[in-house]
Parts: structure tokens; sequence; C-alpha cells
């Protein structure tokens, strides 16, 4: 058997031309979605995602902003900051590109954003109204990950959807999300004992753990389908994720591709949630 490739960079296409047409409607009607970045330090990672999502939000003719401030900035800076920005009309979506410097407390930033604002859906008013399927800000991989099941008409009510990694910006949300959808869910971490007598059982295994190329093909039921959210860079320069896509690609019935898959994605779902809060604006005045 060969898996079906999910195209990531086709649907998160798809998706972003939706999202192109709602910013025009908005547009005609006086509001410009603003979407505000908060890059802290020099990490090159984190320019170059941010460079991502500021091309994406220009194309689509949003309003884009990129706030840079040094890794000496202190929290209550950022806290200042963040105040201006919950204050500010245009601003619909405000994001903090993380990691942050050690020296500043990352939960206590993260929640200064009003949960009206907050795109990336980690303020615990947003977990909270996810884990009650209520409407909030779905953090925007996993929401991707929902997005690329559906657009490759995987089915997901009923299923047995294992996920490998509980992180709070990936794992968790993603196991409550496809619990919404009806999916049966299993959690497995670093301290699951034998980790292949679950993810066998997977007729959907997402792998989001930071381990380059852990899971292979004696991990994954023939026919599953496998979503690949890790990035890792190797050192040729080229991209790789946290499943053997190689020896994988020959028991599942889809996977998606490193580079291709889940990232661009992540950046889609980013405009969507922009568009949103800016859409659920108008609709409050
Ligand atoms: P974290 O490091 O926050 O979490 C990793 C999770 O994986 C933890 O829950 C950890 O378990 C678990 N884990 C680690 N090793 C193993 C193992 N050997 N077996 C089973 N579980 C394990 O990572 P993130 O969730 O933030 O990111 C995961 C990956 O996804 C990374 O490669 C990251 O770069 C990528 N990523 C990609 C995005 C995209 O847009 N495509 C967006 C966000 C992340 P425990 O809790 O026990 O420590």
């Amino acid at each position: 058997m060969t898996a079906i490739i999910i195209d990531g960079k086709a649907i998160a296409e798809q998706v972003i031309l939706k999202v192109k047409d709602r910013v025009e409607t908005l547009k005609q009607s006086g509001i410009t979605p603003g979407l505000t970045v908060v890059l802290v330090g020099d990490d090159p990672a984190s320019q170059t995602y941010v460079g991502s999502k500021e091309k994406t939000s220009k194309r689509l003719g949003m309003d884009s902003t990129v706030l840079t401030r040094p890794s000496t900035v202190t929290g209550q800076e950022l806290l200042e900051l963040i105040e201006n920005l919950n204050n500010d009309e245009s601003v619909h979506g405000i994001l903090i590109q993380l990691p942050l410097p050690g020296h500043i407390d990352e939960n206590k930033v993260l929640q200064a954003i009003h949960p009206d604002k907050d795109v990336d859906g980690f303020h615990p008013l947003n977990v909270g109204k996810l884990l009650l399927n209520q409407h909030g800000f779905i953090p925007c991989t996993p929401f991707g990950v929902i997005q690329l099941l559906d657009y490759a008409a995987i089915p997901i009510e009923g299923k047995h959807a294992v996920i490998v990694g509980r992180s709070n910006i990936v794992g968790k949300p993603m196991g409550q999300l496809l619990l919404n959808r009806h999916a049966t869910v299993t959690y497995t971490h670093s301290r699951t004992e034998d980790l292949a007598s679950y993810t066998k059982q997977a007729d959907i295994l997402i792998v989001a753990t930071g381990q380059p190329l852990m899971i292979t093909a004696e991990h994954v039921k023939p026919g599953a389908a496998v979503i690949d959210v890790g990035i890792h860079r190797n050192s040729d320069g080229r991209l790789s994720g946290d499943v053997d896509f190689h020896s994988v690609k020959s028991v599942a019935g889809a996977i998606t591709p490193v580079p291709g898959g889940v990232g661009p994605m992540t950046i889609a779902m980013l405009m969507e949630n922009t568009c949103l809060s800016a859409e659920r604006m108008a609709q409050k005045k």
C-alpha cells in the first residue's frame, strides 16, 4: 500500500482564498482586519515564522504589524505593550511569538492578551471554551490539522484518534478538538509505556513530540491517517518531521509530508482566526 499524500500547501491555499473573500467583504464595510505580532529577541526560527505570517496577512489585504523588542525587554514592558494593543480598535489579533526569553513569565504575558484578540487561542478562557465546545479561538496548529482531515475527507466521528504529545499548544487541544468531533481519543506522551501498542490502534495518528523521525512503520496500523506536526531542520538544511515518512507511507492510508503538511495550515488558520475576530468585533458594533 502507498499512502495518499495530504497536500497541506494546496489545502492551506484554499483556506486562504476563502479568508481573502471575507477580508474583502469586511473592507467594503470599512473594517480592515489587523494582526499585530510581537517578536522578542533575535531567534532566527522565530524571525522566519513571523516573516511568513506577515507576508501572508499582507497578501490577504490585512493590516500587518510586527513589533520587535530586544531580549532584554522586561515582563512589565511587554504587559504595557499588550495593554495598549488590547485598547487599540484597529488591532483584531495579537500574537506573541514564542518562546519568550527565560526571565519573562510566559503565562502572565499570554493571559494579558484580551481573550477576544487571542488569535493563537492560548488564553485560559479560550482553552476553557474549547473544552466546553463553545466558540472561542482554536489554537492554529490543531485547528489546521482538523481542516487537513476534513479536506482530505478522512472520517473522524467514531474513529480512534491517538495523539502522541500532550503540549498545551498542540497535543492537548488536538485531542479535545477530535473529541468534540466525536472521535475516541487516546493521549500518549513521554511516560507512556509501550507506545506502539497504542499507536497501532489508531485510525488517526497525530504526532507532535519534537523527536525527529520517532514514529516508524512498526507504530502504524495499515490504512491509518498519519499527521506529522513535527518540524526539524537537519544539518543539510532540509526539513523533516517526527514521523519517518518513507517507512510510514508504505503502511498508512494517508500521510502529511514535512515540509508541506501541517506547517502551511498553521499560518492559514491564524489568518482565519484574525478575520473571525474582525467579523465578531464588527458584529458587536
Ligand atoms: P513540546 O516539547 O511542548 O511537547 C512535546 C510532547 O511530546 C510532550 O508532551 C512530550 O511528553 C511528548 N514526547 C516527547 N518525547 C516523546 C516520546 N519519545 N514518546 C512519546 N511522547 C513524547 O512540543 P510541541 O507540542 O510544542 O511541538 C511538537 C513538535 O511540533 C515540534 O517538532 C515542533 O517544532 C512542532 N510544531 C510545529 C508546528 C507547525 O506549525 N507545524 C507548530 C507547533 C509545533 P511529556 O509531556 O511527557 O514531556
